[in-house]
């Protein structure tokens, strides 16, 4: 009875114990973010290098630093991103393209 009543306790203060880590973790993750905001705030506008992330130029086009390999893979990224854009309009056209073609046979 004695054990069940300790064990019961013990229990409890762990819950308590989760229950108020956690509590600090989200009230620490919220002080984090208004730092993170505080800190974007004292910084002057500027972009990213949309390769390796170095602080550059707001006017730079494209958003790449001035290190060649970044270019590369910029342009490299660009192009394949176009080539997605052209499938996801191309892939859709034709099977409209069929479907319609389909009725015109079905209805003459
Ligand atoms: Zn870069």
């Amino acid at each position: 009875m004695i054990v069940l009543g300790r064990a019961d306790r013990i229990a409890t203060a762990g819950r308590r114990t989760a229950k108020e880590a956690r509590e600090a973790a989200s009230k620490r993750r919220q002080t984090e973010r208004q730092k993170v905001s505080q800190k974007s705030l004292e910084v002057r506008p500027h972009r990213h290098c949309v390769v390796c992330w170095t602080p550059i130029s707001i006017d730079s086009d494209p958003a790449v630093c001035n290190d060649s390999a970044c270019i590369e893979n910029n342009e490299k990224r660009e192009s394949s991103r176009k080539r997605l854009t052209i499938m996801l309009y191309l892939f859709p056209g034709i099977a409209i393209l069929l479907i319609f073609l389909q009725l015109m046979s079905g209805g003459a």
